[in-house]
């Protein structure tokens, strides 16, 4: 795999690009519409490489997905433009059944404006679905590294087996992506990225865990302008294991908070910006987030509002409903941290809540997967008499969890899985209906994936591992960094929890530290012990 082009690929490259796949230079050209040369561009030729921040794939359907890139020559220039001349600049792309581009079976062509920051996002159609494909990008003579991806199965096809991993929180200032560099060396189809990609916050000698020089002036306020949030982009974007990782698989992504601002609930800021002044700041919060990701363009923000609750399906094998908890939260008058039965409260708003119910009552899948944000299971703080709850999870919208958990009883919705982020921390817990009552029937489960940069090194313990374990339902708790690598068959689901020792230096291997099983039809995490793993 191509992850970083060297002088040979990268001639090979516009060779093929132009000419050994039988299509000659002229006729991609004329067929295509005017696709500019570097000599036509002239003197406004982009100095240097303009696919420093590689390449991504997202969004993937059975007939094709969304190719990415964004052309910065100079990823960290301070006012966030990533070095390219205020002018739009055109890019040719193209995608192929072999990594060599001898099989191109796609070409097009798009313009990278200033406006969105010279991103690309390439909707590619007319594909085979349940397969591999490489694609690639051109501006003047620069080719970009290669991406591998891979379509979704046919609907209504029955797949043998679905590999994916889930991630999160990648707080780049506290560690080295190192998960990411292991994540890269497996086969999937697909990436689940369920929160915090980038941290608004200043990075200063402070949070600067990651053994790396201190930063310029530009990156150590908190991040509120549109130029601040793309630069917040290019500098986590600028690391080789995340580009690895964006370049084999395609990703499906949903935002938590830090995209925009710690603990924000739709327009309410969780601090002194008022609610229109905040809704300012989470339109360019957004705007950067669509640039630098491989949305489609149907999630293209209209100021504050960015489409993002989706669903995915993989034939009959799972059907994958990504949720958004930040944009439509509300609370009540009361606020935040007010009554949690508020009648007001609300985690997902009632339009995206019955687009999911409907979505889950209507399901031939055999698996149904929600991909979102926050923890589900309940978590009572306060172990032994009394209870406690934080308010940032679905803990604080205890009526909304409830009309999804009935819902999911009352139409015998086929094992029910949660996938979760946000707490930088490897939890497992089953989900049942009364999670007051340790003998409730458990209905489904909630695999919570630990973050991949957030928090530095961890360690396999800390102080919050015994309040966490003192819940029944909780089977799991871990606090170092890592990431979850699930093998679904019609079967099983399988959840291989993996970790890595230390972040804050580079080259940590990749450890393994417990593994649970679903079974189809049997409610419930099994924990695989070592013996049987062998
Ligand atoms: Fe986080
Ligand atoms: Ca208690």
């Amino acid at each position: 795999m191509t992850t970083r082009r060297d002088k040979y690929s990268a001639e090979l490259g516009r060779r093929s690009f132009l000419g050994l796949t039988g299509v000659s230079a002229a006729a991609f050209l004329v067929g295509t519409g005017a696709l500019p040369t570097a000599e036509a561009t002239g003197k406004g030729r982009i100095p240097g490489d303009p696919f420093g921040l590689g390449v991504a794939s997202g969004d993937p359907r059975p007939d094709g997905f969304v190719a990415w890139t964004r052309l910065a020559p100079e990823p960290l220039a301070e006012d966030g433009h990533g070095g390219m001349p205020l002018r739009q600049a055109p890019v040719g792309y193209e995608v192929s059944e072999d990594e060599a581009f001898r099989t191109v079976v796609h070409r097009g062509n798009a313009i990278a404006t200033p406006e969105l920051g010279h991103s690309i996002h390439a909707e590619i159609t007319g594909l085979q679905p349940g397969r591999t494909y490489f694609y690639r990008f051109r501006t003047g003579n620069e080719i970009s590294p290669v991406g591998r991806t891979r379509t979704a199965p046919a609907p209504g096809s029955s797949p043998d087996a679905l590999r994916f991993t889930l991630a999160s929180c990648q707080a780049w200032y506290h560690g080295f992506f190192t998960a990411y560099q292991h994540m890269a060396n497996e086969e999937l189809d697909a990436v689940f990225f369920l929160g915090d990609y980038i941290y608004e916050y200043g990075i200063t000698k402070d949070n600067l865990w990651r053994n790396v020089p201190l930063l310029p002036a530009a990156h150590t306020v908190e991040t509120e302008t549109l130029s601040q949030y793309r630069l917040r982009y290019s500098l986590f974007k600028s690391d080789p294991d995340l580009q690895a990782i964006h370049s084999v698989a395609p990703w499906i992504l949903t935002p938590d908070d830090h995209e925009v601002k710690n603990n924000y609930a739709g327009s309410n800021s969780a601090s002194t910006i008022p609610p229109e002044d905040f809704l300012r700041r989470r339109a360019v919060a957004y705007r950067a987030y669509y640039e630098n990701l491989p949305f489609h363009s149907s999630s293209l923000p209209q100021g504050p509002n960015m489409s993002l609750y989706r669903r995915f399906d993989f034939g009959d094998l799972a059907q994958f409903n990504v949720l958004d908890t930040r944009q439509f939260r509300r609370v009540g008058p009361d606020g935040i941290d007010g009554d949690r039965w508020h009648p007001d409260r609300t985690m997902l708003g009632a339009e995206q809540e019955s687009w999911l119910l409907d979505n889950l009552s209507r399901s031939k899948a055999k698996w149904n997967f929600m991909s979102q944000q926050v923890v589900m299971a309940q978590i009572d703080r306060t172990p032994g008499e009394g209870e406690s709850f934080s308010l940032e999870q679905w803990d604080g919208f205890p009526a909304s969890r409830d009309r999804l958990i009935s819902s999911l009883v009352a139409n015998n919705v086929s094992n029910p899985v949660v996938l979760t982020g946000d707490i930088h921390r490897h939890v497992a817990a089953d989900l049942t209906t009364d999670f007051n009552d340790p003998n409730a029937p458990v209905i489904g489960s909630e695999l919570v994936t630990t973050s991949i940069g957030s928090n530095g090194d961890g360690a396999p313990t800390d102080s919050l591992e015994n309040i966490w374990m003192s819940n029944p339902h909780v089977k799991l708790y871990n606090a170092q960094r890592g990431y979850v690598s699930c093998t679904l068959t019609p079967d099983e689901l399988r959840a291989d929890y993996k970790v890595v020792p230390y972040i804050q230096q580079p080259g940590a291997p990749l450890q393994h530290l417990t593994s649970f099983s679903i079974q189809d039809g049997r409610p419930g995490l099994r924990q695989i012990t070592a013996e049987a793993q062998s």
